[in-house]
């Protein structure tokens, strides 16, 4: 049943990892798994066989072929430099080709003490897994580059954090695991022809329409289009209220797609001051600063690319620098490009930039729900009717001061009403992972050994963009006594 491995990083040089095989586990049971994913990556499911699975997706059993293994990395984090992190509780079996050709990782978390768990017991509580399991799944179907969830199998065994909780496997896919982190802890070293290895097969991996090009501009390339795709992830981020909440350079994917689900949450009324982490008490990750962290985070890796750019890397700041400069205006263009699609707009116009943060204003100072907002604007863009939209609002002034010049704005497009509020249905979803579903699906999960509410509610996310009825409860923010204003690491 499972595909064929191709062990592309454990033949990687021997100091870029420790082999380690997962620990066993007492009494596994499979709780989630995906088969359209399965199917993505070429598991034969007519062979499929549960109890084989859960052997595989604990840990019990090594799937044939794979070679187990924890990646070296450090990080920068919440600004602190961590010379060493690497897998602490994760391994990574190894890489299979999916239906489209690309490589994917394989990778179990939660697998067990490796080299590099310091104080940490390598395992990870059933909550957490099923959150990144949810909403990791959730991001992918509103269009966001997220890594996947491929299965969660409880343990059998207690893990202790705030309080006992059951102990669970996650099985995550990702385009690969190469974090800035990652080049941070061969950089720490002087190991540049660590660092040359890593670059090379991140473009062969990510940016493979760059590998033809040599010498030191193929690495200042590398550093530009990893730029530019952590710059189009981020302003996605922001289109949907989402807040990762742990950007530290260690959960900065090389690959762009959004990595660890730690204590991240989606924002009900706008405010671009909004932290849900209980531990970012610096407010360092709230959602308005997201695309200035990714700056930041981007800015470490260039660092570390200095002596593969320029033999003396001295001489290769002023470039590095200079594309990093870029940044503001290529964060700026992709978003004002997500914001345009939100508002039903296809062509560009000047005025464009002031229209949405007009629209943003209002939503702040009425405290309005962020995702149905834009859904609602879909409605009003086919009907004119406002008054559904307009309650929403605390203080409807603002927005209704607001809504002719939307309204005149969009008569400079081609599409009609109907038209109009289709596309803006196709991108503002109606499902997003609210904190309080979330939480009640981990809840009765862990206390309840319910997993039909983890089940449904990510059955519903599966469909963000199409109204499902007798599934209204989904899209409505958490009433007061709902409302989840922290959310933990729980790692
Ligand atoms: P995270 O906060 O999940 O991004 O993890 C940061 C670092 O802590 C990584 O090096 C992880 O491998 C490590 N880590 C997190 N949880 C555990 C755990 N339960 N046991 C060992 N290491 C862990
Ligand atoms: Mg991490």
């Amino acid at each position: 049943m499972f595909p064929d491995f191709t062990l592309r990083y454990a033949r990687l040089p021997a100091h870029l990892f420790t082999r380690f095989d997962p620990e066993p586990v007492t009494a596994p049971r499979l709780v989630a798994f995906n088969r359209p994913l399965a199917e993505e990556l070429g598991f034969d499911l007519t062979a499929y066989d549960e109890a084989e699975a859960t052997q595989w997706f604990s840990g019990n059993r090594v799937p044939p072929g794979a070679e187990p293994l924890a990646q070296a990395y450090a990080g920068h984090q919440f600004g602190n430099f961590v010379p060493r992190l690497g897998d602490g509780r994760a391994v990574l079996l190894g890489e299979v080709t999916d239906r489209h050709g690309q490589l994917r990782d394989i990778q179990l978390k939660g697998a067990g003490c490796t080299p590099f768990s310091r104080g940490g017991d390598g395992r990870a509580p059933l909550g957490p897994v099923l959150r990144e399991y949810l909403v990791s799944e959730a991001m992918h179907a509103m269009g966001v580059p997220a890594t996947r969830a491929l299965a969660a199998v409880t343990t059998g065994e207690r893990v202790f954090r705030r309080t006992p909780e059951p102990g669970a496997v996650l099985t995550r896919v990702a385009k690969s695991h190469l974090r800035v982190g990652t080049f941070q802890y061969f950089a720490a070293r002087g190991d540049t022809e660590a660092l040359r290895v890593l670059a090379d097969l991140a473009i062969e991996r990510h940016y493979p329409h760059l590998s033809s090009m040599t010498g030191g501009e193929r690495y200042l390339a590398l550093l530009e289009a990893v730029l530019a795709r952590q710059a189009a992830l981020v302003a996605k981020w922001m289109g949907l209220g989402f807040i990762h909440g742990v950007m530290n350079t260690d959960n900065t994917a090389i690959s762009g797609e959004t990595l660890d689900f730690g204590p991240c949450a989606f924002m009900e009324a706008y405010d671009p001051r909004t932290v849900f982490s209980s531990v970012d008490a610096g407010a360092r990750y709230a959602y308005a600063n997201q695309p200035w962290m990714t700056q930041w985070n981007i800015a470490r890796l260039g660092e570390t690319l200095l002596p593969l750019i320029e033999k003396n890397p001295e001489h290769a700041i002023e470039p590095a620098t200079a594309l990093l400069e870029a940044y503001p205006d290529i964060y700026e263009a992709e978003w004002l490009a997500v914001m345009r699609t939100k508002l039903g707009l296809e062509r560009e116009e000047t005025r464009d930039r002031a229209l949405v943060d007009a629209l943003l204003e209002a939503m702040h100072h009425g405290r309005a729900d962020f995702t149905l907002t834009f859904r609602q604007l879909a409605d009003a863009a086919e009907t004119e009717d406002d008054e559904v939209l307009v309650a929403l609002f605390e203080n409807p002034g603002a927005i209704r001061d607001w809504l002719p010049r939307w309204r005149e704005r969009l008569t400079l497009e081609q599409a009609g009403g109907a038209a109009i509020a289709s596309r803006m249905r196709s991108v503002n979803p109606l499902y997003i992972p609210r904190n309080h579903k979330v939480e009640e699906a981990l809840v009765a999960a862990a206390e309840r050994d319910d997993f039909g509410t983890f089940a449904t509610l990510g059955e519903v996310l599966s469909q963000p963009f199409t109204e499902q009825p007798g599934r209204e409860a989904y899209a409505r923010p958490a009433a007061l006594d709902e409302r989840v204003f922290r959310t933990f690491c729980g790692t």
